[in-house]
């Protein structure tokens, strides 16, 4: 028998609530100062109870991401966008070998992604883009913020190839790459050169030009990979064909 049992996940309504409203604030669909639907419209909107509701804006308000204000002309509000996102890696358990599969899943999908956002991005998706660097320029210093930027960073440009699919897809990704960034590493990563490669890639976005998008990516997807690689002190992919944009279109 090859089969191994995985752990399954086991969650509470709630959580799905706050994943969904944390998702939402990472993308920047909700903004702060933003008033969130009211309780009643929310349990319609998220097909849950109203206590699972409450729950959940409590969930957040403990974080800081909402804060609810009583009384006639009050309402959920936005208070910070730049949540911890625990619930997005609550239900990702990742062991060390998994990386190397992470980041093989990654290589595999995000440069197409951004090749396709390199199609479909708008003015306001650019915009997002580059209020997610200068902020990650802020925060620099502050390791857990700095991935948190980055996780938006690429959430925004998965967002931006308008396919919901792909969107999920980068963000259960993204889930577990958080998690990988999370790790203690010896070395961590220079948040400095993270920050480069968002800039580099939101100009290859800009110029609409698919090789320049995947120069860009592989050097940008390279950063963690090199790090992982000198980590565990083995390959971080295994070889497969990889065929050229410029082979493809000769
Ligand atoms: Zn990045």
């Amino acid at each position: 028998m090859t089969w191994a049992p995985r752990r399954v996940r086991s969650r509470r309504t709630y959580e799905d609530a706050v994943e969904q409203i944390e998702l939402a604030l990472l993308a920047g669909d909700l903004r702060i100062g933003d008033r969130l639907p009211s309780e009643r419209d929310l349990a319609t909107g998220l097909g849950v109870s109203r206590p699972t509701v409450r729950q959940a804006v409590q969930a957040l308000v403990q974080v800081g991401a909402l804060h609810v204000e009583p009384g006639p002309g009050g309402g959920i509000f936005v208070r910070s966008d730049d949540v911890p996102g625990a619930q997005l890696k609550a239900h990702v358990n990742l062991t060390v070998s998994d990386v190397a599969h992470v980041l093989e899943a990654r290589r595999l999908i995000e440069p197409q992604v951004a090749q396709l956002a390199g199609i479909f991005a708008g003015e306001a998706d650019f915009r997002y883009m580059q209020d997610t660097i200068d902020r990650h320029r802020e925060v620099v210093d502050d390791r857990e913020k700095s991935n948190r930027m980055d996780t938006r960073f690429h959430l925004a440009m998965a967002r931006a190839t308008g396919n919901s699919v792909l969107e999920e897809t980068v963000c259960s990704l993204l889930a577990r790459i958080s998690l990988a960034t999370d790790m203690d590493y010896r070395q961590p990563a220079d948040p400095l050169r993270g920050i480069c490669a968002h800039e580099e890639t939101l100009d290859a976005l800009k110029s609409r030009d698919p090789l320049r998008i995947e120069r860009a990516m592989d050097g940008h997807l390279a950063i963690l990979e090199d790090l992982w690689e000198r980590e565990a002190g083995r390959p971080r992919l295994r070889a497969w064909p990889r065929p050229s944009s410029t082979s493809a279109h000769p």
